[in-house]
């Protein structure tokens, strides 16, 4: 009653599975995210960096066009130091702080009236051989860092260089000038020389003018920007422009190096941009924790799922057992799932008893009083069986009236008390619904956890059986002599089919008496069993057990045989044959095309149907079409059918109005009757309905002179018993035909 093992596994899996795929999905998905994200970032910081180049040499430009034209205005008239006054107004719009005329000795005129001379530096020394010149930042004679930027200026048609013309710039004002866009400080931009030199800073966190870049990265940390410099060498040398990753020990960077063209001087510069590694996060954040929120409400989602999955399939599961398990007409659990409790020994454990149990009568009452009213018994029965059901134990519906209880016990007394509650109970049920006496039985087997419930059910209902011919007792326990029963049972059946073949069976004949003139009229062949050691099996051992097997329909065919072989033998030694009655059980008469074989034996041994007569139970026919068919078939191929052991049980008038039977053989049961007043009123209104309907009767089991007596002031036809004779082997019984005859 539990949910599988495998399928919770399944289930499990299957979350499982539908989880990691989840993932892998959301991971793909962030891996692009992120690439794309690089990638747009890495283009932005290009964008940035071409922008911030192309600003910074617009801004170039600009500082050249105005030295250029300062330097055209300078001829061999020009009074340098009244040029330089007149620019003077200019200097705060070009950011400059002074601006210089320096002549061939390298005398300089500067504005605001200063003189200096400026021979020994570069950029005179540069421009006075025919190159501008920007100069790295240098320190002024007052103290502060500037940059320098020169040009030669020429007489004339620019054949001889007469002077330079510089202008200085304060650094953080050049640097303003540029105008190179920080973007609020996220982004990092300084010049640098091919070398690595840092000519001026935009916005840097630790880098200054005058440090080497190259130097610096290494030093703070070297494992991760080696091969971020060797890649930027590289570029610098092959005028490329890339992209590469530093670290400056608290953060990582995305760099790139632009080259600046149309600088004036000897060097090359490149403008560096470098943009926090951070901001890819920051950028996939917001993005990362919606797809987190997603995630979880997907997981959530599926859990739920999962949840109402299994709630489910729990909930059908238990709806498929309960039906599997239940029978429908009682409402308690049937019998496979006694069986399955007891194996599974969760619910039933522990040593006890099983118990089977039936009605004696219960048939009788379903055709007596109807199938509805035998569904309520039923339904009554189980209703009380299960009230009786303590903790660990179980009452279950096995089939029609048989049950089957699982009931623990302190010991057997103990168990008998509570049996003969069960059954009191039940014989309540009598008045209460209007039926006659209910005779319950109880067999009973202690069983281990441990055993078959097959084999435990088995042994309790042959207990159950074993009380079938006991009206003193009402349970019975599984014993070695039941045991033993059962046994030689098993050893019959292995044994039939041999027997069959090597003829063990024989026919005893007992002879039907004219009760009037005590004359031999008619006999009963009866089977016994001879075993290989010569002891004799009676049919009662034998009969009923291949009954339940289906074994009879050969053992009915070969008795028939055998005796139409017998009267052929004994007609032909000149005997004055009677007719022999042959038994047909009732699972005979399903065997099909039972006619035509007899017929066929018959017509082989040459005998006719006055030779041989078909004994039928009443009960064989009993609300069956197909089998009444068939007698009447036996019948109008001439049989003389005789309804066997009248009044033993399921006996209804009906039968005697029914026109395949010719003779009537009353029970020995009634015949036992014969002494009582209702017996014997009984019995003559039977044997007179039956004349009535033209048919004679046969009284069995007449064992005294009074039965006799009665029976032949009531004219009966044929008597049969002990009283007249025993059954006979048929050497003996010849020698009454022989007798007969004479
Ligand atoms: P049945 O057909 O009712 O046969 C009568 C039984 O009553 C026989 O028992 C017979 O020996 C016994 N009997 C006859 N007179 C008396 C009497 O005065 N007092 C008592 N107490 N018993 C008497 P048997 O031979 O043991 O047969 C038992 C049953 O086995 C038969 O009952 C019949 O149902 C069945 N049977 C016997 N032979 C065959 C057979 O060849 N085929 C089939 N299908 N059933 C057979
Ligand atoms: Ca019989
Ligand atoms: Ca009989």
């Amino acid at each position: 009653m539990f949910i599988k093992r495998r399928h919770l596994v399944a289930c499990a899996f299957a979350v499982l599975t539908a989880l990691v795929l989840g993932f892998l999905a959301v991971n793909r998905y962030f891996h692009q995210l992120r690439f794309d994200t690089r990638e747009q970032l890495e283009r932005s910081l290009l964008d940035t960096a071409s922008l911030n180049v192309e600003q910074f040499q617009s801004a170039i430009d600009f500082h050249i066009q105005f030295l250029e034209s300062l330097s055209s205005q300078m001829t061999n008239q020009t009074d340098p130091a009244s040029l330089i006054d007149l620019f003077d107004p200019l200097l705060d719009m070009h950011f400059a702080k002074q601006i210089g005329y320096a002549a061939p000795n390298g005398d300089a005129y500067l504005s605001g009236g200063l003189r200096a001379n400026v021979a020994g530096q570069d950029f005179f020394q540069q421009s006075i051989h025919g190159s501008p010149f920007l100069s790295e930042a240098i320190r002024a004679p007052q103290g502060e860092e500037v940059y320098v930027h020169s040009l030669p200026v020429y007489a004339g048609e620019k054949t001889e260089i007469t002077g330079v013309m510089f202008v200085v710039y304060d650094v953080p004002a050049f640097t303003n000038a540029l105008q190179v866009d920080t973007y609020d400080g996220r982004v990092n931009s300084w010049l640098l020389r091919s070398d690595g030199y840092v000519v001026s800073v935009f916005h840097s966190n630790h880098l200054k003018p005058g440090m080497n870049m190259f130097q610096d990265f290494m030093r703070t940390n070297p494992t991760v920007n080696a091969s971020a410099i060797e890649t930027l060498r590289r570029c610098i040398a092959e005028g490329d422009s890339t992209i590469a990753t530093i670290s400056d020990g608290e953060k990582s960077y995305f760099i790139n190096l632009t080259e600046i063209a149309n600088v004036p001087g000897g060097d090359r510069l490149f403008l560096a941009t470098t943009i926090a590694t951070s901001i890819l996060g920051k950028r996939i954040q917001p993005l990362l924790d919606g797809a987190n929120t997603l995630i979880l409400t997907i997981v959530i989602l599926m859990l739920a799922c999962a949840v109402i999955f299994i709630m489910t399939y729990l909930k059908q599961r238990r709806e498929l057992f309960r039906l599997a398990y239940t029978c429908p007409l009682t409402r308690i659990d049937n019998y496979l799932s006694f069986k399955e409790k007891m194996r599974a020994g969760v619910e039933l454990n522990g040593s006890g008893f099983v118990v089977s149990t039936d009605l004696r009568s219960f048939s009788t009452i379903n055709n007596a009083f109807g199938a509805a009213k035998g569904d309520e018994l039923l339904y009554a029965l189980a209703k009380i069986l299960k009230s009786h059901e303590g903790s660990g134990e179980l009452a279950a519906h096995v089939s029609c009236d048989s049950f089957v209880l699982f009931l623990h016990a302190a010991d057997r007394d103990d168990l008998i008390r509570r049996i003969r509650l069960i059954r009191s109970d039940i014989l309540d049920l009598s008045p209460l619904l209007d039926l006659p006496q209910l005779v319950p039985q109880f067999g009973i087997c202690a069983v281990e956890s441990t055993d078959s419930p097959e084999q435990a059910y088995g042994n309790a209902t042959l207990a159950m059986q074993s009380l079938r011919e006991r009206v003193d007792f009402f349970y019975s326990f599984f014993d070695d002599n039941i045991r033993n029963q059962t046994l030689e049972a098993q050893l019959l059946e292995g044994e039939f089919e041999q027997a069959l073949a090597g003829r063990q069976f024989e026919m005893w004949y007992q002879p039907k008496f004219s009760p009037s003139t005590g004359e031999v009229v008619a006999a009963e062949a009866l089977v016994r069993w001879r075993r290989p050691d010569g002891t004799l099996v009676s049919p009662g051992k034998f009969i009923p057990l291949f009954e339940r097997n289906g074994m009879i329909a050969h053992l009915d065919e070969y008795t028939f045989d055998a005796v139409c072989a017998q009267q052929r033998t004994w007609m032909n030694h000149g005997l004055a044959v009677v007719p022999v009655s042959v038994n047909v059980s009732r699972v005979s008469l399903y065997f099909p095309n039972i006619t035509g074989r007899y017929m066929i034996v018959m017509n082989r041994h040459g005998i006719s149907t006055d030779h041989v007569e078909l004994e039928i139970t009443e009960g064989a026919i009993e609300n069956n079409m197909e089998v009444e068919n068939i007698i009447n078939i036996f019948h109008s191929c001439g049989f003389h059918i005789l309804v066997d052991d009248f009044g033993s049980g399921y006996s209804s008038l009906a039968t005697l109005t029914k026109k395949c039977f010719d003779n009537i053989k009353i029970d020995k049961s009634l015949v036992d009757c014969i002494g009582t007043p209702e017996g014997e009123s009984l019995l003559e209104s039977i044997m007179q309905l039956s004349h009535k309907f033209n048919m004679t009767v046969t009284a069995e089991g007449v064992e005294h002179t009074q039965q006799r007596d009665f029976l032949i002031i009531h004219a009966c036809d044929n008597v049969q018993g002990y009283y007249y004779s025993e059954p006979l082997p048929a050497a003996e019984f010849s020698v009454l035909l022989n007798k007969r005859a004479s």
